[in-house]
């Protein structure tokens, strides 16, 4: 079995797929190990490390992929930077299929089985294999970080010899993982924060928090499958527009973090609102690679919009680089575990496992997954 780590090509992505912790792993599963160089440089692994764990170092990605039996990424590859791989050949990661069909069906040309990562079923089996959770935990952590970098004024309450500093407030729109980990954090820096979500059930989490859950009476659970939310009607999203208003306008930081599977994020935050707060607040955008939640957000900018900031950045995760790779290499090893015959020690899918089913997109030459099977046929 030969496991391959290639290195990224999307420009901002510093994370990467393995770390020498996972690489000594794979090992101990009997795997021949390759890491293409300088794969983990954005995450401050260099390559002698991965050595050390046991991995071969490739010069190019050719080399690295030449003859493996399963290819780890953290984003969608290039069907072409996969030539040479076994026959069959499993490419794991965050594949981010939505709006990237003709990709996928060049994936399934090539060949291979391509596994995206985001697709796992939310079970208990799988929670270790988790990326959407592990990067959306680190995201709304690295959110009030920036924030607070942004914001030009103290965060917690300070009671001086110079006098008193009153806490700043703090909103988060979207109490999904994320957004949970953005009011811990806003709350350890000592902000005051109130949260909104449109599933009645986050209500609990976020005063659990210590936050005050926003809601109103006119919108309804607005819980959909598989503990997502679903699309507002018109109806509940002008309630819920007039709910958030006057609550904006008193705040001094903003992150959002709405999204909806499948869809594009719902528009929460309307220029008039931006326009209702102070000089010197913050809105960050987190939902910015999916349209944004902000009417004004610029997709991988930072803007200012009569002195307020509106942060727009992409990828939040792999703005804190190190620590996601440590995470997302280890949900990747959790996954390839279940795909490794111990006694063999060699790849045995089981076509059939909720996990596999779930998350393989390309199978055989073709597109097998349901949601896009029919969109590239
Ligand atoms: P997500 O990233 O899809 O969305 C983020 C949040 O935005 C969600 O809480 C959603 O309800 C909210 N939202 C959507 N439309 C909104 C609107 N118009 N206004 C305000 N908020 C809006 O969600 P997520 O972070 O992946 O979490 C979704 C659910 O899955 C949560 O209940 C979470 O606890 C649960 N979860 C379960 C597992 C597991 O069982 N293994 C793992 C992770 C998350």
């Amino acid at each position: 079995m030969k496991i391959a780590i290639l290195r990224e090509r999307l420009a901002g992505e510093l994370r990467v797929a393995a770390t020498p912790e996972t690489v000594g792993k794979y090992v101990g599963l009997g795997a021949d190990v390759m890491v293409e160089a300088g794969a983990g440089a954005g995450s401050r692994i260099p390559d002698a490390q991965y050595a050390e764990a046991g991995a071969a170092i490739a010069a190019t990605a050719e080399a690295a992929v030449k003859g493996a039996n399963i290819v780890l990424v953290v984003r969608r590859p290039e069907a072409g930077l996969l030539k040479g791989v076994a026959k069959s050949a499993l490419v794991i990661g965050a594949l981010d299929p939505y709006g990237n069909e003709a990709d996928i069906a060049a994936l399934a040309k090539a060949g291979v089985s391509a596994v995206a990562m985001e697709f796992m079923p939310r079970i208990t089996r799988a929670q270790v294999m988790d990326v959407l959770s592990s990067q959306a935990n680190l995201a709304g952590y690295q959110a009030v970080i920036e924030a607070a970098a942004a914001f030009d004024r103290a965060l917690p309450m300070m009671m001086t010899a110079a006098g008193t500093v009153r806490p700043a407030k703090a909103f988060v729109m979207g109490a999904g993982v994320a957004g949970l980990q953005a009011i811990a954090t806003a709350r350890r820096l000592g902000a005051v924060v109130s949260a909104t979500d449109v599933r009645a059930a986050a209500g609990e989490q976020v005063e659990s928090l210590g936050a005050k859950f926003i809601m109103t009476d006119a919108l309804k659970d607005a819980s959909g499958e598989g503990g997502y939310a679903r699309e507002l009607t018109a109806e509940e999203q002008s309630a819920q527009a007039e709910l958030v208003a006057s609550h904006i306008a008193k705040q001094d930081i903003v992150v959002t973090t709405a999204l909806i599977p499948g869809r594009p994020a719902p528009k929460l935050v309307t220029k008039a609102m931006v326009d209702s707060m102070a000089p010197g607040s913050v809105i960050v955008d987190l939902a910015a690679e999916r349209g944004g939640n902000v009417e004004l957000t610029q997709s991988g900018k930072t803007i200012a919009h009569n002195g307020v900031t509106i942060i727009g950045l992409t990828n939040f995760a792999s703005r804190i680089p190190t620590t996601a790779s440590q995470l997302y290499a280890r949900n990747l090893l959790a996954f390839v575990e279940t795909l490794v015959d111990k006694a063999t020690r060699a790849v045995a899918v089981n076509w059939d496992d909720d996990l596999t089913k779930a998350a393989v997109l390309t199978r055989d030459g073709k597109v097998v997954h349901p949601a896009f099977a029919t969109a590239v046929s």
